[in-house]
């Protein structure tokens, strides 16, 4: 059976941003966005900035705070690194893990993404966890086999109760920053893999849970992807940075 998902869209900053870019962005924003009902909003800065946005955001009941990335530890001689406890201190409710770019840069695994994800449950916030395929994995037909083998990952590290905890975001790494978004019908289909792996492991998490887009999504754009069944909001990072790009992929996602 299927169920009503509200839309999520989830603007990541990355590496940008000063305390002048957050203010009058986020006012903007926050203007902007104002008098819909829906989505939720989460705004994902870089870490120096969080308590900042999170100050900026407080009354706005449909913006939440996320971060970019954690440890998979609590604790520790783990120098520069954050854990999901701080996140939790300084207001976040979303962590987003396993971006494909702290993939290729920093060599995180499946398994130390899936660790992540654990720590950030564990501590009551919710993970949004990327997946996606390469240029050449999807030329080679490989697609199917790398979404499942990410998703799988996930889902024998989470007991059957926490997979209703988690938010996916397929990003197929040749559409991030490129300007070469997935086609809508590209996207719906590894959406409904993705729903039906996690359907293998609990049907109603699977029915429940976000699948997000994410890769070039623009005001444009937004609106077709988001007409697809099994997409159910979109993590934005380039047009995130432009508040009326942004506002206009909000207004796609009202339902
Ligand atoms: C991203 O980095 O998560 C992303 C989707 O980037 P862009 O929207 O710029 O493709």
């Amino acid at each position: 059976m299927t169920q009503e998902r509200q839309n999520l869209i989830v603007a990541n900053w990355k590496m940008n941003g000063a305390f002048e870019m957050a203010n009058s962005l986020l006012e903007e924003v926050l203007n902007g966005t104002r008098q819909f009902k829906s989505p939720s909003i989460v705004i994902c800065p870089p870490f120096v900035y969080l308590q900042h946005v999170a100050q900026l955001i407080e009354s706005n009941s449909s913006v939440s705070l996320g971060a970019q990335n954690c440890s998979e530890h609590s604790a520790g001689a783990y120098t520069g690194e954050v854990s999901s406890n701080m996140l939790k201190d300084v207001g976040c409710q979303y962590v987003i893990c396993g971006h494909s770019e702290r993939r290729q840069y920093n060599g995180e695994t499946d398994e130390d993404v899936a660790q992540k994800a654990i720590s950030i449950i564990d501590r009551q916030l919710t993970p949004i966890v990327c997946v996606g395929e390469t240029l050449n994995e999807r030329q080679s037909g490989k697609t199917d086999l790398v979404i499942e083998r990410q998703i799988d990952s996930i889902l024998e590290h989470c007991e059957k109760q926490l997979v209703d905890r988690i938010t996916i975001a397929y990003e197929p790494i040749w559409a991030i920053g490129t300007g070469r978004s997935a086609t809508p019908e590209q996207a719906q289909e590894v959406h409904h893999l993705i729903r039906n792996r996690i359907a293998t492991l609990s049907q109603s998490a699977a029915d429940g849970c976000r699948i997000l887009y994410g890769g070039s999504v623009t005001g444009e754009n937004a609106a077709e992807v988001l007409g697809q069944i099994d997409v159910d909001g979109c993590l934005v990072g380039g047009a995130s940075l432009k508040a009326a790009q942004f506002i206009e992929i909000c207004r796609a996602a009202q339902r």
